[in-house]
C-alpha cells in the first residue's frame, strides 16, 4: 500500500460498486446478502459478489466484506460458512463485531485481514492496541473521535486505522445503540435499525430533534488524517444511490490526491444528501447543538434531476487507472504478436490468421501503430508506454493492431482476476452446555449514595470507579463485595482512568467492571480482575469463551438476548443478565440535554426528553472531573424480571441496575427482588421475552 490514505467507498449493490470504482475509489467496502450492519441495503448475492471481487481486483479496488452484525448461537456455523466463501474469493479484508466470529475467525483463516468494525465501539489506544494483539489487521475508529484522540491512538500502536469521513452520524457511539431494538424489536446491532433516532424527540430547551445529528462531512481534513496516521478514509452509506457514492468518492479522491475539490462538486455533494448541512464538530472537538439536525424540505428538494444529471458524468465512463506497457512484434513473413504487462502480469497474443507482407512505402510508420496501442479508453488500462520490434520493411493493417490490444487486454484482465484462495479450516464449534450455579444477585449503583441499607443481600456491588476511596473502604468494613465499573466510553481519558484504577488496586480493590475492550485492555495491563458489563455484547458460547481466554472473572451477557437464547449459550465463563434496570438505550457524546442554552449544567439531575406522544425518557450524563464524558439516554422504564429468576434462567448472577433510584427505592426494588414478587406498576419485561430481528 501506498502512504497516500485510501479512499473507501460503500457500495450496497453493483451500481454503487460502479460508480465507486470509475469515480476513483482506491477499496470498496459490501455486504453480503446475511450477517450485514446495512441489512435494508440491496447487498450482494454471492455469484454478485464474486464476479464484484473479480471487477474489483482487476482494477486494483480492493474489497471489504462486512460481517459485522451480533451473532446468536444459531447463526454462527453459517456465519463461518459464508466467511470460508469469502476467502475462497478471495476479499481483501471481512469486518467483524462480534467477538465471537472474531476468535473464531482467527483461528480459521490466520491470512484473511480481519477488521474490527466500528460496531466494536474501539476508540482509545489500549482497545486498538488489544485488538491488534488479538489478531485484527484493521481498527475502524468510533466516529465521536477528536483528532487528537486519532493521534493519541495512532501514536501508541501501529494497527492501521480506519476512520469515517462523510455520511451519516449516529446518535449513538456505534456498537452502543438499543434504541431500535428496544422501541420496535429491530437491533441495530444485527443491522436492522429502524433509524427511530431520526423522530422528533424533545429536550427541554433542546432543537425538537435531539437525537438527529447532522451529516458529517471530514473532506477537508483528510490530509490532517493522514498526517494523524489513519491509512483509510471510509465513507458512510451503503443504502445511497450510485450517485451519491461518486460525488462523496469524488470529492475524498481531490482531497487525498492533495487537491482541492472544485466548488460545483462540493455544492453538488451537498445537495444530493445532507441534513442542514454538515458537521466536522466530533474531530473539531466542538461538540453541541449546531450538531443536530434534520433532512429538511430544502433538503431534499436540493437533490435535484440537474444535480443528479451532474454527478452521473463522474462515472459514466471507466476509469484508467492500471498503468500497462506494450511490445509489438512486426516482421515480414511472420505473424504480428503482441504483448501487454503491468509491471506482474504478462500476456502475449499473436494473430495467426495474418503474415506480414512487404510494405509498398518505405519507412514504415511506427508512430501510427504506437498511437494504435495507445488507444485504451473504455478499458481499466492506462498505457504508459509502448515498445515496438520490427525490421522496418513490413506492414501491418491497423484494424489487425486493434485487434491484437484488445485480446491482450482481455486476458490480462482474466489474468488479473485470479488469486489463490486464503486458507480456511473450518472449525468446530464444540459447546459445553452451561451450568449456572443458584442464581445470585449484584447491585450496579451510579453513586455509592444509592446503596440501600440492605445491600448484605446481594452478592457484589457495582459502584463507579471514581467512587472515593473511602467510601469503598467504608462499604468493605461494612462486608461489601466491590467491583468498581470503568466509563463505558472514555475517550481521551485513557491516562486518567488508568491512573483512578491503579489508585483503586493500591487500595486492595482489584476487580472492575469494564463496558468496552479499552477496558479489558485496561485490566490486563493492570493485572487486575475484568467483569464483562452488557456492553461487551456477548451474544454466543463464542464470545463468552473469547472473553474467558481474555482473562474474564464473568460477563454480563447482552440485553437484547431471549430467554431462550440465553439459555443455548454455553461454556464454563460464569455469567449473568441484567434483571432490573432502566436499560441505557443510547450512549452519546453529544449530551441531548446540553441543548438547552444551560448546556450541561442542567444535567446535575435527571432530566428528560419527549417523544412525540409525551413519553419520557430519563437522560444521565456521565462526567469525568466535572467534565461530561458521555451521556445515556435511558429507557422509560425499568425492565422487571424478579419473578422469573428461579424459573430456569441459564444465569449465574442477576444484575440490578440502578439508575434514577433513591436508596430507599433501591431497598425496596431489591426487597421484591428477594421475595421474588411480581412486577407492579410500569415496567417491562425487555427483550427477554420479545427478542429481536
Ligand atoms: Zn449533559
Amino acid at each position: 500500500m501506498t502512504n497516500k490514505i485510501e479512499v473507501l467507498a460503500p457500495a450496497g449493490n453493483p451500481a454503487a460498486l460502479r460508480a465507486a470504482v470509475f469515480s476513483g475509489a482506491d477499496a470498496v467496502y459490501m455486504g453480503g446478502a446475511l450477517f450485514s450492519a446495512r441489512a435494508n441495503a440491496v447487498n450482494f448475492s454471492r455469484e454478485e459478489m464474486a464476479e464484484a471481487v473479480r471487477f474489483a481486483r482487476e482494477r486494483n479496488v480492493r474489497v471489504y466484506v462486512t460481517v459485522n452484525t451480533l451473532l446468536k448461537e444459531d447463526e454462527l456455523s453459517e456465519a463461518l460458512d459464508f466467511c470460508a466463501f469469502l476467502c475462497s474469493l478471495p476479499v481483501d479484508g471481512i469486518l467483524v463485531q462480534d467477538m465471537g466470529l472474531f476468535m473464531l475467525l482467527r483461528a480459521a483463516c490466520p491470512d484473511m485481514p480481519v477488521h474490527t468494525s466500528t460496531q466494536m465501539s474501539l476508540h482509545t489506544p489500549g482497545g486498538a492496541m488489544l485488538a491488534k494483539e488479538l489478531g485484527a489487521s484493521r481498527v475502524v475508529l468510533a466516529r465521536e473521535m477528536s483528532l487528537a484522540e486519532i493521534r493519541e491512538v495512532s501514536a501508541e500502536t501501529d494497527v492501521e486505522l480506519e476512520a469515517f469521513v462523510h455520511g451519516a452520524l449516529c446518535m449513538s457511539l456505534s456498537g452502543q445503540c438499543y434504541f431500535s431494538a428496544m422501541l420496535g424489536g429491530r437491533s441495530g446491532n444485527r443491522g436492522r435499525c429502524a433509524q427511530t433516532c431520526r423522530l422528533p424527540f424533545a429536550a427541554p430547551g433542546g432543537t425538537g430533534h435531539d437525537l438527529s445529528l447532522k451529516d458529517m462531512s471530514f473532506i477537508d481534513h483528510i490530509t490532517q488524517l493522514q498526517e494523524a496516521g489513519v491509512c483509510s478514509a471510509k465513507i458512510e452509506g451503503r443504502m445511497k444511490r450510485p450517485e451519491y457514492v461518486a460525488a462523496a468518492v469524488s470529492a475524498c479522491r481531490h482531497a487525498a490526491d492533495g487537491e482541492k475539490a472544485p466548488q460545483a462538486l462540493l455544492d453538488d455533494l451537498n445537495a444530493v444528501f445532507s441534513r442542514s448541512g454538515f458537521t466536522d464538530g466530533y474531530l473539531s472537538a466542538k461538540r453541541g447543538r449546531e450538531m443536530f439536525g434534520i433532512r429538511t424540505k430544502e433538503d431534499v428538494e436540493g437533490a435535484s434531476s440537474a444535480v443528479f444529471a451532474s454527478l452521473h458524468e463522474l462515472y459514466k465512463n471507466e476509469m484508467q487507472r492500471v498503468p500497462v506497457t506494450f511490445r509489438a512484434g512486426v516482421f515480414t513473413g511472420e505473424n504480428p504478436w503482441l504483448t501487454v504487462s503491468d509491471g506482474e502480469n504478462t500476456v502475449t497474443v499473436s494473430e495467426d490468421t495474418h503474415i506480414c507482407e512487404a510494405a509498398m512505402k518505405l519507412p514504415v510508420n511506427t508512430e501510427r501503430w504506437t498511437a494504435q496501442l495507445q488507444k485504451t479508453g473504455g478499458t481499466p488500462y492506462l498505457c504508459t508506454g509502448v515498445e515496438i520490434e520490427t525490421d522496418e520493411k513490413t506492414a501491418v493493417p491497423i484494424s489487425v493492431l486493434n485487434g491484437l490490444r484488445r485480446r491482450a487486454l482481455e486476458l490480462l484482465g482474466e489474468k488479473r482476476q485470479e488469486k489463490p484462495a486464503v486458507p480456511f479450516a473450518m472449525p468446530e464449534l464444540r459447546k459445553e452446555p452451561h451450568r449456572p450455579e443458584k442464581l445470585k444477585l449484584r447491585g450496579w449503583f451510579q453513586s455509592a449514595e444509592q446503596v440501600p441499607e440492605n445491600a448484605h443481600l446481594l452478592e457484589k456491588l457495582i459502584l463507579p470507579l471514581e467512587t472515593p476511596v473511602e467510601t469503598l473502604e467504608s462499604l468493605r468494613g461494612d462486608g461489601h463485595s466491590l467491583i468498581l465499573a470503568l466509563p463505558r466510553a472514555f475517550w481521551g481519558l485513557e491516562k486518567e482512568v488508568r491512573e483512578a484504577m491503579c489508585r483503586c488496586r493500591d487500595a486492595g480493590f482489584t476487580h472492575f467492571h469494564v463496558g468496552n475492550l479499552g477496558g479489558a485492555a485496561l485490566c490486563r495491563a493492570l493485572d487486575v480482575s475484568a467483569h464483562g458489563g452488557f456492553s461487551m455484547n456477548v451474544f454466543n458460547t463464542q464470545s463468552v469463551n473469547a472473553f474467558e481466554k481474555l482473562g474474564f472473572a464473568d460477563t454480563e451477557l447482552s440485553f437484547e438476548l431471549t430467554k431462550e437464547e440465553i439459555a443455548q449459550v454455553g461454556g464454563t465463563l460464569p455469567r449473568g443478565i441484567l434483571v432490573y434496570g432502566r436499560q441505557p438505550l443510547m450512549l452519546t457524546r453529544n449530551c441531548p440535554l446540553a441543548n438547552s442554552p444551560k448546556g450541561c449544567l442542567n444535567c446535575k439531575h435527571t432530566l428528560y426528553i419527549r417523544d412525540r406522544k409525551g413519553v419520557e425518557f430519563p437522560v444521565q450524563c456521565t462526567k469525568w472531573g466535572g467534565r461530561p464524558v458521555y451521556s445515556e439516554v435511558l429507557n422509560s422504564v425499568p425492565l422487571v424480571l424478579s419473578d422469573w429468576l428461579d424459573h430456569g434462567v441459564n444465569a449465574d448472577f442477576g444484575v440490578l441496575r440502578f439508575t434514577v433510584e433513591n436508596a430507599v427505592e433501591c431497598g425496596e426494588i431489591l426487597e421484591r427482588f428477594i421475595k421474588r414478587e411480581k412486577p407492579h406498576g410500569d415496567y417491562t419485561r425487555g427483550l427477554f421475552t420479545r427478542g429481536v430481528l
